[in-house]
């Protein structure tokens, strides 16, 4: 069993494409905390630069605590499965969020409702949907991506996009 550290300070001198100096006092965080972090291997096309800070949040609440936490000055970025990112060579400033396993949880709540993390697969929404009797979220298995960037990017297909869903159906956190 490993101990997850209770303070992570990450400093960069210079952030020479926005011209300002930076650092992050992240305290208390659960999750992971990556400096210069390489993005081509978690975008759909496989290329491009690097996070000048990627953070796996652990859970919900580690996310609040680090957001919350964090200067307003240093950009903030979600990132899905990038499937309709490209990341450009200079990589991106600040931080760069991707949720993992604790994010990508689907489960029925209600009649007609399922509770849905912003990091889940359409494709799951999608399975989990017709396993509990609910039509009409189908057409989500044709798009890679994940619920919090198919509502940002109201993804669609078949006639069907995510802002006819996410307000009657689905509920995203
Ligand atoms: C082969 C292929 C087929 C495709 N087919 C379709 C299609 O049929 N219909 C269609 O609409 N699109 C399609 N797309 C585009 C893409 O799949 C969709 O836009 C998809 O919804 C992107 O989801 P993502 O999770 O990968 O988001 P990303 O590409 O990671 O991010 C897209 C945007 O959403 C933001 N974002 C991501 N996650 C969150 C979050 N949790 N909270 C807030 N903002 C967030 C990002 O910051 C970014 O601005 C296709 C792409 C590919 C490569």
């Amino acid at each position: 069993m490993t101990n997850a550290p209770t303070s992570v300070r990450v400093e960069r001198s210079r952030d020479t494409a926005r011209g300002i100096s930076t650092s992050l006092d992240a305290n208390g965080i659960r999750g992971k905390l990556t400096p210069s972090a390489p993005l081509a291997p978690l975008v759909w096309f496989k290329s491009g630069g690097t996070a000048e800070w990627l953070f796996e949040p652990k859970d919900v609440a580690d996310l609040q605590a680090f957001l919350a936490d964090l200067d307003p000055a240093v950009p903030v970025m979600a990132l899905g499965l990038g499937s309709n990112l490209i990341v450009r060579d200079g990589g991106v400033s600040g931080v760069v969020v991707r949720l993992g396993k604790a994010f990508a949880k689907v489960s029925k709540s209600a009649d007609l409702t399922l509770d849905c993390g912003a990091g889940a697969s359409g494709i799951l929404v999608s399975s989990t949907a017709r396993d509990n009797g609910i039509a009409g979220l189908e057409f989500l298995r044709s798009i890679p991506g994940t619920v919090g960037g198919g509502l940002r990017m109201n993804a669609g297909a078949y006639g069907r996009e995510r802002s006819e869903e996410h307000t009657s159906e689905l509920q995203s956190r």
